[in-house]
């Protein structure tokens, strides 16, 4: 069965007629929205020969939601569906809103369509291909003995506290990026830095990729135009940690795990 992953405003369409929130599949959706134009963001395959047994499509903002249904950010989405759908889901966003912000090409202005062999959006008139973007970003464990630094932004929910993060700039490599992004925005200097794993983020379209550094010397000093407040937190005293399908909670998690007593 089919099942489609459609995108209205970015929030995703799901079947709420049942116990539990599921995809509906394609004539189900076609049905539930008056077959709507689809065509111009479909995306039949994952590209590259992937199999084809979803579709993705975005819908403009103002698209009614139809009665049965409700339309969740990943976030909310991320509780009702199985982890390979919430993969493909993941996966398909990055697509349709590159779809969606490739309809033109950046270099002459034409009219762009979508590769049928390759994942890109190539222009009609000057054959330039554009393929979807993938920004790097890190995210950063700061430690210190059994405390962790952490920093909140002021879009936070109240109390909750994160990992430090920022976007690798042009010619940085990733170990420049995180020296620079936490000396920038706690004022810190940290040493002994690893790699620890790494998360896609369709927010739209990066890849976050998490380390663990030891604090080396300096006191925090927060840049308020990034961030309201950053304290090293106690592994036993931590503040609410942000959400459990991040990869900032799992960094906190593995922390509590890393410095348990005894451990
Ligand atoms: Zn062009």
């Amino acid at each position: 069965m089919t099942r489609s992953f459609v995108f209205i405003g970015g929030r995703l369409l799901l079947d709420d007629s049942g116990s539990t929130p599921r995809l509906p599949t394609r004539a189900e959706v076609e049905q539930a929205l008056g077959h709507p134009d689809l065509s111009s963001v479909r995306l039949p395959d994952g590209g590259e020969g992937r199999p084809t047994d979803l579709e993705t499509y975005g819908l403009a903002s103002d698209t009614p939601i139809p009665p049965g249904y409700r339309a969740e950010g990943l976030r909310t989405a991320f509780h009702a569906l199985a982890p390979a759908d919430f993969q493909t889901a993941r996966r398909a966003k990055h697509l349709v809103e590159w779809v969606e912000t490739h309809r033109f090409c950046s270099r002459c202005g034409k009219p762009t369509r979508r590769d049928t062999t390759h994942l890109s959006m190539t222009c009609t008139s000057c054959e330039q291909r554009h393929f979807p973007r993938v920004a790097p970003a890190v995210i950063v464990l700061v430690q210190r003995g059994d405390e962790a630094l952490l920093g909140r932004s002021p879009h936070f929910a109240p109390g909750v506290y994160s990992t430090l993060a920022g976007f690798v700039e042009p010619g940085e490599s990733l170990e420049e990026c995180v020296h620079r992004e936490i000396e920038e925005e706690v004022g810190v200097r940290v040493t002994n830095l690893r790699y620890w794993q790494s998360q896609p983020h369709p927010f739209p379209h990066s890849l976050m990729l998490g380390f663990v550094a030891d604090w080396a010397d300096g006191s925090i000093r927060i840049d308020p135009r990034e961030i309201e407040d950053a304290r090293w937190f106690r592994r036993d005293a931590l503040p609410d940690l942000p959400h459990p399908m991040s990869i900032a909670h799992g960094l906190i998690q593995d922390f509590v795990r890393r410095t348990a007593p005894g451990g």
